[in-house]
């Protein structure tokens, strides 16, 4: 202290800020225990040297506020008042800023430079929290030295920042002035006018924080000023109860209120933008929380389900009535376009050829759209890759991936899937070969394009087994594309499974904006094929269905029979009902004699004794044939070459009847044939997808090659057991 100049610094902070351990951190044993004059509360001094100061700490009482509610509190602002210190160091909770600067902003407005001490800066750190202390430095307009009062971090930066702060000339000395609003402003400005030019706690305290104090209502400062000048205080508390009675009156509260309002209206406007969570940290330790249950060993995998099974419900749920939309537009559109254009070949090519393949198409759009919707949000939350995670160890068995399960489960794992999608869906998978073991055997599964011939089939045949048969032929599918990715994995595309690496990421929530841009890319590519690929299928199979068309010759016998049913009913031998049933009897049989007659008739016949070792005849082979293009033609071209004709709408029950009438077919060729539908190639959007998924058309080729032998070879060795029995 000798010649050396002494600064005093007041430590104030509210109770358990850690004022008194970053006081014995700075002044370290020498440190004086007193109390202050005349109350019992404890006042502790010490002593630091730095540079050539002295710095001399006061640790005041811990205090929330400068009011007069309690004696520390006017403990801490007597002394502020009387003593001057050189500066305030408040000592916050980092971890309660808000509150916390309470206090500051009410040193703040006496007038007393402050540095901010950010305390416990360790529990918020460990928060994963950051402070901004430059901004929040900027804005106070005063140093903000973050401490840990506990290990004495900080301190000695601390220390800097006050002996710049004594010798700073730039350092707000000036009372910290807040608009407290429109009521209690001009209120203050007043009282501030009445206080100017006298003697009234001018030595102690800024005119603004006595006007404060008088609309606060403050016992002790109203004491003093009575007996300072009673005149002056007279009014002033005249100018307080009329502004209290105006503020009880327009907004029902008292102006303390309002005051604490509007500090800590401008604490938060102090604080925006201030306190940055890290909000990655935060994320991982809910993760890893929700991760205890969502992959636990045996919730995960029942949670699993139930989410998965409400995937496949929500996309049926939400997608079927803007399929039926979708379905009853085309419908309108065949049915006004057949009453504009004439009879003919241009009439067959737009309605049979170009929009019953591209509606067809189009009018899965819904359910794709709906399916993605609900597959973005399971992989935006991070879900997908836990579902990955625990499928895994089953998956490496068979040489797939974890990532492998969606596009099964999309595919049709859960039944009615569509493998367009689900081919596309295996871009999760970063290993290449098992990406390709994925993509080849993802179409055994039940699709929804499949899922009619099998009701159907089922329905005649095991008509009280139609659930149960249904089941198994969904497992059938997974079965198969398991054991045949396992023998893909060991020939054509063998090598090393790759580790599951990976990152489980943490779990957030999707945005909209996200989920949307996602499945709107993915419906918009599906769009896309209907519009091209699927066109020029349908165009094709329509021509190959159609041409060569039957001579006049051979059809003149047909148009014969059709005039003499007509002079029969005209002469009224028969009536006009059986003239009708027979007429459409006979147009049915010219329809069939052209399908037979059509390139796809040819090679139906041609195939027939091939396939007849799986049971299937020229008939179903149109079928299958049309199926390769999409295996929603399966039933309606059955429907044609058994001359039926209906469409599957409304025709189902009839087409049921006549097949179980027909003494071509029995339970074993309805095994054989629903094998082979579930097996083999792929409808042709898949391969087309398979060809750009996998950057080749080679293994498109082999998609449709090998997954027909692999069914035909099932379907055939599977008849020709049961033929044994
Ligand atoms: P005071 O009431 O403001 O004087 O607070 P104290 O100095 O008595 O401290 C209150 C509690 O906070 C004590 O248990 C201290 O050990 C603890 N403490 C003080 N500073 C820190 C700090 O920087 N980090 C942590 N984690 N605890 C602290
Ligand atoms: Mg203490």
């Amino acid at each position: 202290m000798q010649g050396k100049k002494q600064i005093d610094i007041a430590l104030a902070g509210n109770p358990n800020s850690g004022k008194t351990t970053l006081f014995n951190a700075l002044t370290g044993s020498r440190q004086h225990v007193g109390n202050y004059p005349g109350i019992t509360v404890e006042q502790k001094e010490g002593y630091a040297q730095a540079n050539d100061h002295t710095l001399h700490f006061i640790d005041l009482p811990g205090t929330y506020s400068l009011t007069a509610y309690s004696q520390e509190e006017l403990v801490a602002r007597n002394f502020l008042a009387e003593h001057t210190p050189h500066m305030v160091v408040d000592v916050v909770n980092a971890g309660a800023l808000e509150r916390n600067l309470y206090l500051a902003v009410q040193i703040m407005e006496l007038g007393i430079p402050l540095i901010l001490a950010l305390n416990m800066m360790d529990e918020v750190r460990a928060k994963g929290q950051t402070i901004n202390t430059e901004l929040l430095a900027r804005r106070l307009g005063g140093p903000v030295v973050e401490t840990v009062a506990r290990q004495g971090l900080g301190r000695n930066l601390l220390k800097q920042k006050i002996l710049a702060t004594a010798s700073s000339e730039n350092v707000r000395r000036e009372p910290l002035n807040i608009s407290y609003g429109p009521d209690l402003d001009p209120v203050i400005q007043r009282m501030i006018q009445k206080m100017e030019g006298r003697e009234f706690f001018t030595s102690t305290f800024p005119p603004r924080w006595v006007a404060l104090k008088y609309l606060e209502g403050d016992e002790e400062v109203r004491a003093k000023g009575l007996s300072q000048n009673r005149e002056l205080a007279l009014e002033l508390e005249e100018e307080a109860a009329r502004v209290a009675e105006h503020c009880q009156k327009t907004l029902n509260t008292y102006p303390e209120a309002i005051i604490a309002d509007y500090r800590y209206g401008y604490i938060s406007s102090l604080l925006k933008d201030v306190i940055s969570r890290d909000t990655h940290r935060e994320r991982l330790e809910f993760s890893d929380r929700l991760d205890r249950i969502l992959t636990h060993r045996f919730l995960g995998p029942a949670i699993m389900i139930m989410i998965l099974y409400g995937v496949y419900k929500a996309t049926f749920w939400l997608g079927e009535a803007p399929m039926g939309w979708l379905e009853a537009f085309f419908d309108w559109l065949k049915i006004n376009l057949a009453a504009i254009l004439p009879d003919g070949l241009l009439q067959s090519l737009v309605i049979s050829g170009i929009i019953d393949g591209v509606g067809g198409v189009l009018g899965f759009v819904p359910l794709i759209a709906v399916m993605f919707l609900c597959i973005s949000f399971l992989e935006d939350s991070g879900y997908m890759a836990r579902v990955a995670y625990m499928l895994d160890r089953v998956f490496r068995i068979f040489g797939l991936h974890g990532c492998s399960v969606m596009p099964f489960i999309i595919s049709g794992g859960i039944a009615g899937g569509c493998a367009v999608p689900g081919i596309m869906s295996t871009r999760t998978l970063r290993s290449r070969k098992e990406k390709l073991a994925t993509m080849l055997t993802a179409p055994f599964m039940t699709c929804g394009a499949k899922l009619p011939v099998f009701l159907l089939l089922a329905g005649v045949f095991f008509p009280r087994h139609q659930a149960s048969v249904l089941f198994l032929i969904s497992l059938t599918g997974w079965l198969f594309a398991l054991l045949v990715s396992r023998i893909l994995r060991w020939t054509v595309i063998r090598g090393p499974s790759t580790p599951f690496v990976m990152e489980l990421p943490p779990y957030r929530l999707p945005t909209s904006g996200g989920i949307l841009i996602h499945t709107w890319e993915r419906a918009w590519e599906y769009i896309k094929k209907a519009g091209t690929v699927i066109l020029a299928i349908s165009i094709l199979l329509w021509a190959a269905m159609t041409f060569p068309r039957l001579p006049q010759d051979a059809v003149q016998p047909f148009e014969k029979r059709i005039v003499r049913v007509q002079t029969r009913q005209d002469t009224g031998a028969v009536s006009p009902d059986k003239a009708e049933d027979r007429m459409q009897k006979i147009e049915k049989e010219l329809g069939q004699a052209k399908l037979r007659y059509s390139l796809a008739g040819r090679m139906g016949t041609a195939l027939e004794p091939v396939t007849k070792l799986a049971g299937f005849d020229w008939k179903m082979n149109i079928s299958l044939i049309g199926g390769f293009a999409a295996k929603e033609v399966i039933i309606s071209t059955l429907g044609t070459a058994y001359s039926l004709g209906q469409t599957p709408e409304e025709g189902q029950p009839s087409l049921a009847r006549k097949i179980a009438a027909d003494p071509q077919w029995d339970a074993k060729k309805a095994i054989s044939a629903i094998l082979f539908i579930l097996l083999y190639a792929p409808c042709f959007v898949s391969v087309v997808v398979i060809a750009r998924e996998s950057g080749s058309w080679g293994w498109a080729g082999f998609s449709m090659v090998f997954n027909t032998a692999v069914a035909f070879f099932i379907a055939a060795g599977v008849y020709q057991t049961l033929l044994l029995f």
